[in-house]
């Protein structure tokens, strides 16, 4: 959860060979020289990342942030206080959050499977090879790939990008990746053309996400979007 550097970016520039890595990485300086640092992900330990992954799910973060207060304030950010509290209290103290109900069956799933295979050892779950960690997280229903993503990019600190809405909406309007393009397909796209940097993943996806928000939304503000110069081929 660290901050880039003007340092590390020059040194991933470096290392970016071919010309879309070379656009991506051009991407991702527009947006860092606008933005600068956004600071994910926001959370004291791991398993507050985990939680914040999971309550984020269709909402805002400044929804997340009162659900998660609410579970601090009672001290509830643990295996066991989440694995103890019945599902129906939970939901009431992440109602801000939304769909509160489906959340705190997602939260107490998550909760059983690092209990159930790891004994509660986040660092275990977290010890694997990333495939297998990325498995075990889908295997929990309620986990799919951007939240099973986000906890490996930012929970365990694997270099694995992150695709959301945004990021496909981005790369295919700028003609990056046909608009057909899948989860995988999207994620390996990023992983083929750049340096496998967790902070350079980390910075990135959290990035396209305030671009996506502030500028490019199902009708696009391109005009003063920081990526108006680059070449854009859709819009829809
Ligand atoms: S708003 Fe326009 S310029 Fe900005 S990322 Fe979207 S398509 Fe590109």
């Amino acid at each position: 959860m660290g901050e880039r550097t003007t340092d590390n970016t020059q040194r991933i520039n470096k290392t970016v060979t071919t010309a879309t890595g070379q656009t991506l990485m051009e991407i991702y300086n527009l947006l860092f020289a606008a933005f600068g640092p956004q600071n994910w992900w926001p959370a004291e330990t791991e398993l507050e990342m985990m939680v914040g992954a999971i309550l984020t799910q269709n909402t805002s973060w400044n929804n997340v942030e009162k659900a998660i207060q609410n579970l601090k304030e009672r001290d509830l950010l643990s295996a066991s206080g989440l694995g103890e509290v019945p599902a129906s209290i939970l939901a009431g103290y992440i109602r801000p959050a939304g769909y509160y109900n489906l959340k705190a069956k997602r939260l107490k799933n998550l909760i059983k499977f690092i209990e159930n295979e790891y004994n509660g050892d986040i660092d275990r779950l977290f010890s694997p090879d990333t495939d297998t960690v990325r498995k075990g997280l889908l295997s929990v229903k309620g986990i799919g790939l951007e939240t099973a993503d986000s906890i490996i990019l930012y929970g365990a600190g694997r270099p694995l990008f992150v695709v959301d809405t945004y990021t496909h909406r981005i790369l295919a309007r700028h003609g990056l990746i046909q608009e057909e393009a899948g989860y995988n397909d999207v994620q390996l796209f990023l992983m083929d053309n750049l340096p496998h940097d967790v902070e350079l993943f980390k910075e990135f996806h959290a990035l396209i996400v305030k671009t996506g928000k502030d500028f490019c939304r199902r009708r696009p503000l391109c005009s003063n979007c920081p990526l108006e110069n680059l070449n854009r081929e859709q819009y829809g």
